[in-house]
C-alpha cells in the first residue's frame, strides 16, 4: 500500500528527497513557508533584473548526476564549468589574482610572491586529494545510528590524518606556503563554510582539492534558480504538490508517533512519514520544543556567519570586472577573528561580488548589469540591530566603486538589501546564520543534528543542517542519506 510523506520545506534538500521518494513509490506532498520554492537557492526579480538570492556556484556536480539517476529523471538543467574559478584582490593594490584549475596558469599568478609555487601547490593538493578520497565514502556519505557507529567509522581513517583535526586551515596553509597573499587566498575555503581559517579544522583544506583538481566550480545556464525550476517541473510530472505560504508551527502526537503538523492557520497536515527540511536544530527547538534545542542551548552552539547581501542593477556594462570576485582588505587575521562577534566596523568590509549578468545575460536589460554582493557579518546573537543597513550598504558600494574605478552610485538603478534579519525571517535560519550550524568537530558526523528524530519514529530530517553538512552538493547527499533511512524502515513501495 502507498505511504504518504509530507516534506516540510522546499529547499534543495527537500526537493531532492521528494523526487527520490516518489521514484520509490511514495505519495509525496510538500509545505513551504515562503511564497516560492527553493529555500536559500532562491531568486529575486525586480526592476527588470533577475538575481539568484544566495548560491552562485558549486562543486561536486557528480552528486547531481547520481541524484537524477536515482530519481529516474533526466538532468533538468545544464551545468557550466567556470574556467576562472574566481579572482581575488587586496585593498590598496590593483593586482588581481586569477584562480585557475590549470596548475601552470595558476603558478604564473603567484610565481613572483611564492617561489616554487607549482611544486608546493601540487604537494598541498595531492595531500588534500588523498584525504578526500580516503574519507568520502567512509565518513562523509554515510549514516550513523549512534556515536559508537561514528567512532567505528572514524577508526578506519588512517591515523596520519589525525593532526588535521586539531590544526586549523590557516596552520595547514602555513606549513606549505610562505606568502601572506597565497595563504589568505587559499584559506578562503573556510569562509565558504561560513567560518574563518583560524577556527576551521585543517580537514577542510580538502575543499581546495575539490575546487582546483577534482570537479572545479560550476554554475547553471540561465541562472542557479533553473535548478529549482527544473526540479519543480519534474515534481509536477509525478504529481507532487507544494503548498506555499504554509509554515508549520505545531504538531500533534498519538501513541508515540507524530500524528500531524499544524500550520500558522491551524490547518492540520497528516501523513505516514514526515521529512523536515527546515533547520534540523532550530525546528527541534522551535516546533518540537525540545529542551536540548532551547534558545539558550542553541545560542551556545557554533553558528556560521550571517549574510549581508546586496542585489544591484547597474545602467552600464562593466566588462572589466570578472565574474566571481573576492575583495579582501589589508588586516585579514584581525578582521577574520573579530567579524563573528561584531567587534569590527564595516567601514572597510571584506566581500564577494558576482557579476550575475556576465554568466546569465538574461538577468539584466540590454546594456546593463546585475550584481550580487555578499558580505559575511555577525549573526543576530552578536548584532541584533540592523538599522544601520543603509550605512553598511553605502560603505560596501563606496569601497567597490573605488576598487572597480567606477562611481557605482551614479549607475545604480535597482537596489535590494537583505540583512541577517530578512534572511532569518525568510527561511527560518537561526538568528540569521547563513549556513546553519558550523562544521566544528563537535558539530559534524554523529554530533550534528541527526537525520532521524529522537522521539518520533516516523519523523526524519533532510538538508544542509543535518548529515553531512552545508552547501548544495551536501544537501543533495543529505537526501540520499535520509532516503536510505526511510527505505530501511519502510522499504520500496513499487506496485
Ligand atoms: C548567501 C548565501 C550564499 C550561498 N552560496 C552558496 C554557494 O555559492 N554554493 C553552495 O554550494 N552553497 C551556498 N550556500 C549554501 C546553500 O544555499 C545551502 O547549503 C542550501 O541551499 C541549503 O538547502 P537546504 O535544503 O538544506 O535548506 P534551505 O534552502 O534553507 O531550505 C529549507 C526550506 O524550509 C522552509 N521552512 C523552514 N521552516 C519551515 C516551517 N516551519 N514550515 C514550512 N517551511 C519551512 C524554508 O522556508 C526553506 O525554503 C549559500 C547560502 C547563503 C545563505
Amino acid at each position: 500500500m502507498t505511504k504518504k510523506v509530507l516534506i516540510i520545506g522546499s529547499g534543495l534538500g527537500g526537493l531532492t528527497t521528494a523526487l527520490r521518494l516518489a521514484r520509490r513509490g511514495y505519495k509525496v506532498e510538500m509545505v513551504e513557508k515562503a511564497r516560492q520554492p527553493g529555500g536559500r537557492l532562491n531568486q529575486i526579480k525586480k526592476d527588470g533584473f533577475t538575481f539568484d538570492m544566495g548560491p552562485t556556484f558549486f562543486s561536486m556536480t557528480y552528486e547531481f548526476d547520481d541524484f537524477v539517476k536515482d530519481a529516474g529523471i533526466s538532468m533538468p538543467f545544464t551545468f557550466k564549468e567556470l574556467d576562472t574559478l574566481y579572482v581575488v584582490s587586496f585593498r590598496g593594490s590593483d593586482k588581481k589574482y586569477f584562480i585557475y584549475k590549470d596548475l601552470d596558469l595558476l603558478a604564473k599568478e603567484f610565481e613572483k610572491i611564492e617561489p616554487d609555487f607549482k611544486r608546493k601547490m601540487g604537494n598541498f593538493l595531492r595531500l588534500g586529494g588523498k584525504f578526500f578520497h580516503d574519507v568520502e565514502y567512509k565518513i562523509l556519505k554515510r549514516n550513523y545510528d549512534n556515536l559508537f557507529d561514528y567512532l567505528l567509522a572514524m577508526a578506519t581513517v588512517p591515523p596520519k590524518y589525525l593532526p588535521k583535526m586539531w590544526r586549523s586551515v590557516w596552520d595547514e596553509l602555513d606549513q606549505h606556503f610562505d606568502s601572506r597573499e597565497v595563504k589568505e587566498i587559499f584559506s578562503l575555503v573556510a569562509f565558504f563554510l561560513g567560518a574563518t581559517p583560524y577556527d576551521t579544522p585543517a580537514i577542510y583544506t580538502l575543499l581546495s582539492y575539490t575546487e582546483l583538481v577534482h570537479d572545479g566550480y560550476h554554475n547553471v545556464e540561465g541562472g542557479m534558480y533553473k535548478i529549482v525550476e527544473g526540479l519543480v517541473n519534474e515534481m509536477k510530472k509525478k504529481d507532487i504538490s507544494i503548498h506555499l505560504n504554509t509554515e508549520i508551527v505545531g504538531f500533534t502526537e498519538e501513541k508515540g508517533r507524530l500524528k500531524s503538523f499544524t500550520d500558522q492557520n491551524g490547518k492540520e497536515w497528516t501523513a505516514d512519514v514526515y521529512v523536515v527540511n527546515s533547520d534540523a536544530a532550530f525546528f527541534r527547538g522551535k516546533v518540537f520544543k525540545r529542551p536540548a534545542f532551547s534558545e539558550e542551548k542553541l545560542d551556545n552552539m557554533r553558528w556560521t556567519l550571517a549574510p549581508f547581501t546586496l542585489y544591484l542593477g547597474i545602467d552600464r556594462k562593466i566588462d572589466e570586472v570578472p565574474l566571481h570576485n573576492y575583495y579582501l582588505g589589508d588586516n585579514f587575521e584581525e578582521y577574520s577573528k573579530k567579524v563573528f562577534k561584531n567587534s569590527i566596523t564595516f567601514e572597510k568590509p571584506y566581500y564577494y561580488v558576482n557579476v550575475v549578468s556576465r554568466s546569465n545575460p538574461s538577468s539584466a536589460p540590454e546594456g546593463m548589469e546585475a550584481l550580487f554582493v555578499l558580505c559575511p557579518v555577525p549573526d543576530l546573537r552578536f548584532k541584533p540591530d540592523w538599522s544601520d543597513r543603509d550605512k553598511i550598504a553605502d560603505s560596501i558600494i563606496t569601497d567597490l566603486s573605488h576598487r572597480m574605478k567606477i562611481d557605482l552610485k551614479k549607475h545604480i538603478v535597482s537596489q535590494t538589501i537583505m540583512t541577517p534579519v530578512e534572511w532569518g525571517e525568510a527561511f527560518n535560519l537561526y538568528k540569521g546564520s547563513g549556513l546553519g550550524l558550523g562544521h566544528d568537530l563537535n558539530q559534524i558526523g554523529s554530533f550534528r543534528p541527526k537525520n532521524f528524530d529522537e522521539k518520533f519514529p516516523n519523523v526524519f530530517y533532510a538538508g544542509a543542517s543535518t548529515l553531512p553538512g552545508t552547501g548544495l552538493p551536501m544537501a543533495v547527499i543529505s537526501s540520499q542519506l535520509v532516503v536510505e533511512r526511510i527505505m530501511k524502515k519502510y522499504g520500496l513501495l513499487y506496485a
